[in-house]
């Protein structure tokens, strides 16, 4: 895994309630979920109030998550405006119908809530400072090509004229066949070759608003050849690599050495090619992006302000100047903290039209031009609410629990000092005794490694490390400040919940950039979590797991969640030494907030593919399932590393009648063993529940 640094969380000035109070609040809550059960009786029940602050969901989920009074997580696809539909329920209901966990199910009232909030900021921005143009958002590709969003997303623009951006020619493929909507904008980035740049122009004859970034300086002279072969006027307009830089994991987006863009001399030069062609008429967009997730609106303000001077400056040196755009990097705020935190943002989308619209008027004001249409391309902060991944916990492992057998007089000096230490631990020395149990853990392994130990003592003695460091963190856990070398202590104790997930197929994002998602049970929130957990996922990578989670400062490495019930009533709870696996009831957890990037980006590793995915619309009596996108079957994610799955079992089949011959198997082993093979092949990757 890369390591972070992760900068300080800059406390928002507009953040409402004291963090302090907060976090003292949180503090309070989180021990309430590990009382242990004599102080339960002394304790208040659990509300679902405390699971609501514990997983932080009215911060990162309004207006769209919450809880209800069952317990269960509950989704509001209108916002505001509509009703709500239980999201535990509505797993069950598709359980119901054959579709396996993982489950990906996206909420298409929520595209349309979000395209709706986007434009209604711009709008109330564009009324409330005068401004005398208007708003025409794109989305970009990129971000989530699922046909179906993306037709949701046209259809739900339309009253707005939204359009679509494209960043690569098979995008441009997608915007130009399916963007129908008239007024609204093909906006044409990415590498262009000829075709491509063929393609973007003709399409204005179809009645499409197509307009050509130029992101390349070779770009130039393609683009004045192919307008004029065609004898029609191309609409283009530049990206400026702007010199305010963006800041976090996309900061270098921007800047003189950004990939993309042109700098202002190749601007300049643009200019001069285009007027030589007799075509500066057909410049008339200025582009910017500075990267996703910006977090803080100091960065927005500083990039439109150098964006609103040289569109003014274009305008001057005699472009037909029309639209400004000023691309993604409208913020999601993934841990509902308000802040300039990577994973949140300090602004909301108001803000952000807001100050783009009033620096803009400005600009042009000054300079006594007509102000320009307004452009933005903001997919993260479109597409990121409306899918939510459910999955399930196949079990659990933790580290040994429970008090230690008392000593004995002949064990070894090693053991006995473990015992005494854990016998000495109270408030006044519980941090001592940790580098104490520490020490004497790492001694007894050097003594086993040197033969003086013998593998029952060693066993002996790391059952004693386990029960100092369950001991220690009970008492470190009701203090107001834990000093830092103890806050591993939680990540060592913590259980390991092994969940129906691949993390590098479903959140690429989290495995490969430590992107923050809300994760939380979807059930079961009138109820403690009164485990302590970090996620392992079923690829066979250490990578695959998922141990940062979102938290009001920083991250936290632990998850709260609920211990795993036995299925059948009466069995006793699955001990270290039983044998037989123990079969659990099922326990959804949802990650929320990963409806961009993470579909198109997740990756095959260890062959595990797609996941099932289904539309859901609200209806009045209920919801309808609008679409079923199966997920891959074994045969599918076989097929694309070029296994045929014919031949496959044919070569088991080959093998079996050998086998048989040879008297190694019997015929009906080999019956079964084919059976499976071959049910397996048109199976689901993932494991079934
Ligand atoms: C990726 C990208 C976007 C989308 O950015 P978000 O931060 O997801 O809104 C917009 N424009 C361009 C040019 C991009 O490359």
């Amino acid at each position: 895994m890369v390591g972070k640094s992760v900068a300080p969380k800059v406390e928002d000035e507009k953040k409402p309630a004291s963090s302090h109070e907060e976090q003292s609040a949180k503090n309070s809550a989180s021990e309430t979920a590990t009382g242990s059960s004599q102080s339960n009786l002394l304790k208040k029940a659990w509300t679902i109030e405390d699971s609501e602050e514990l997983y932080r969901i009215t911060g990162w989920g309004e207006p769209y998550f919450s809880i209800n009074a069952a317990g269960h997580v509950t989704v509001s696809p209108l916002g505001d405006r509509g009703g709500s539909l239980d999201l535990y329920e509505l797993v069950n209901a598709l359980r119901l119908r054959n579709l396996s966990l993982p489950l990906l199910i996206r909420f298409s009232d929520i595209l349309e809530d979000r395209i709706e909030r986007l434009n209604a900021a711009f709008s109330k921005a564009i009324a409330r400072y005068g401004y005398d143009g208007d708003y025409r958002g794109v989305f970009p590709v990129k971000c989530n090509q699922q046909r179906h969003l993306v037709e949701a997303l046209v259809k739900f623009g339309k009253p707005h004229q939204f359009g679509l951006e494209a960043g690569s020619k098979p995008e441009l493929m997608i915007a130009l066949a399916m963007l129908k909507t008239p007024g609204a904008l093909l906006i044409c980035n990415g590498y262009k070759d000829r075709e491509y740049i063929e393609m973007a122009i003709l399409a204005q004859q179809l009645g499409k608003d197509a307009i050509i970034v130029l992101e390349q300086i070779e770009e130039v002279p393609l683009v004045i050849e192919a307008g004029r072969k065609l004898g029609i006027r191309p609409i283009v307009g530049v990206r400026a690599k702007l010199s305010s830089k963006g800041i976090g994991r996309w900061g270098t987006s921007a800047g003189d050495r950004a990939k993309f863009g042109l700098t202002i001399p190749e601007i300049l030069q643009t200019v001069e090619q285009l007027r030589a062609a007799n075509m500066l008429d057909s410049l008339q967009l200025l582009h910017y992006h500075i990267g996703s997730q910006i977090s803080s609106i100091a960065v927005i303000k500083d990039a439109i302000r150098e964006a609103s001077q040289i569109y003014v400056e274009l305008a001057k040196l005699g472009a037909d100047m029309k639209y400004l755009d000023v691309g993604g990097g409208l913020g999601v705020d993934y841990d509902g903290s308000k802040t300039n935190f990577y994973a949140s943002k300090n602004y909301n989308i108001q803000n952000y039209a807001n100050d783009i619209v009033a620096e803009v008027k400005e600009a042009c004001a000054e300079r006594n031009l007509p102000v320009p249409t307004l452009v933005s391309e903001s997919g993260r902060a479109i597409a990121s609410h409306q899918s939510v991944l459910v999955f399930n916990v196949l079990s659990t492992s933790d580290v040994p629990h429970g008090t230690p057998e008392p000593i004995q007089e002949k064990e070894h000096l090693i053991i006995r000092n473990l015992y005494e230490t854990y016998e000495s631990i109270n408030e006044e020395n519980y941090q001592e005794a940790f580098h104490d149990a520490t020490q004497f853990k790492e001694e007894a392994i050097s003594l086993f490694n040197f033969g003086y130990l013998s593998l029952p003592e060693r066993a002996r003695a790391e059952r004693l490390y386990w029960a100092c460091c369950e001991k220690i963190l009970g008492i470190a856990r009701q203090q107001e400040y834990v000093p830092d070398d103890l806050e591993d202590l939680e990540k060592i104790m913590a259980s390991i919940y092994y969940i129906n997930l691949s993390v590098f197929q479903s959140a690429p994002d989290s495995w490969a950039i430590d992107q923050l998602f809300p994760i939380m049970p979807i059930h079961r929130l009138d109820e403690e979590p009164t485990k302590r957990a970090t996620l392992a996922d079923l690829t066979c990578d250490s990578d695959g797991k998922i141990d940062q989670f979102i938290d009001l400062r920083d991250v936290k490495h632990v998850l709260e969640l609920h211990p795993l019930i036995p299925k059948a009533q009466g069995t006793e709870p699955k001990t270290q030494n039983s044998s037989i696996p123990q079969e659990y009831e099922p326990y959804y957890l949802g990650m929320f907030l990963n409806g961009a990037y993470q579909e198109i980006m997740g990756n095959l590793h260890n062959l595990f593919g797609d996941t099932n995915a289904v539309h859901i619309t609200l209806t009045p009596k209920g919801y309808q399932i609008d679409h079923v996108v199966k997920g891959d079957t074994m045969t599918e994610v076989l097929g694309y590393v070029q296994y045929d799955s014919e031949d496959l079992v044919e070569s088991i089949r080959q093998q079996t009648e050998q086998a048989m011959q040879e008297k190694r198997i019997t015929l009906q082993e080999s019956q079964l063993l084919l059976q499976n093979y071959e049910r397996s092949l048109s199976r689901y990757t993932y494991l079934s529940s």
